[in-house]
């Protein structure tokens, strides 16, 4: 099966696909943006896997279960921890686009079909939307066509209209 890369705008706790992907912090503390509204979905019990955890270090990722979003469809949240931007000098790029790598592997690796993300980075942590969009779909698009065995499709939910048509541009180009 080929793997495609698709984009949705909207709320990625409404998406039905086997992993969300929730870009966290790297204590894993929850937050606010889309961790919120994903741990708001998930409940409790997902900020405690998130404990046991522990941490994550940027620009890599981690997965526990999906808790109150299975009823949803879900069958598992990656916590992908991109870089706070700082002026771009500081490998933000190198570690954006390994984050996105990381939770592919690992969704790949545990035989997940489908795979949400959103746009890592690009909200409270101040990666530039038009710099961390081409780096986003440049990861997706070499996994999907390089790498993904059991995955079949990789959706950016962009959660504003703003983000949408900058990665649909990118991706018509
Ligand atoms: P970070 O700290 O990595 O920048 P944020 O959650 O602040 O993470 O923002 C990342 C992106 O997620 C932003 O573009 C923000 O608009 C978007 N976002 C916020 N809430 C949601 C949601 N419910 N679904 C999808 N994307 C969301």
């Amino acid at each position: 099966m080929p793997c495609i890369v698709e984009l949705i705008q909207g709320d990625i706790t409404q998406i039905q696909a086997d992993v969300l992907v929730s870009a966290a912090n790297s204590g894993l503390r929850g937050g606010g943006g889309v961790d919120g509204a994903i741990h708001g979905v998930a409940g409790p019990e997902l900020l405690q896997a998130c404990r046991e955890i522990g941490g994550c270090p940027t620009g890599s990722a981690v997965m526990t279960d999906a808790f109150g979003l299975q009823e949803r469809g879900v069958k598992k949240v990656i916590h992908a921890v991109g870089p706070i931007w700082q002026g771009g000098g500081k490998g933000e790029a190198e570690l954006l686009k390994s984050a996105y790598h990381a939770s592919l592997m690992l969704a790949e690796s545990a035989a997940l079909k489908s795979i949400a993300f959103p746009s890592i980075s690009t909200g409270v942590y101040g990666f530039p939307l038009e710099q961390a969009a081409p780096l986003a779909l440049e990861v997706a698009g070499d996994f999907a066509q390089n790498h993904a065995k059991n995955l079949t499709k990789i959706i950016f939910v962009l959660f504003d209209q703003m983000g949408h048509d900058v990665f649909q541009a990118l991706l018509e180009t």
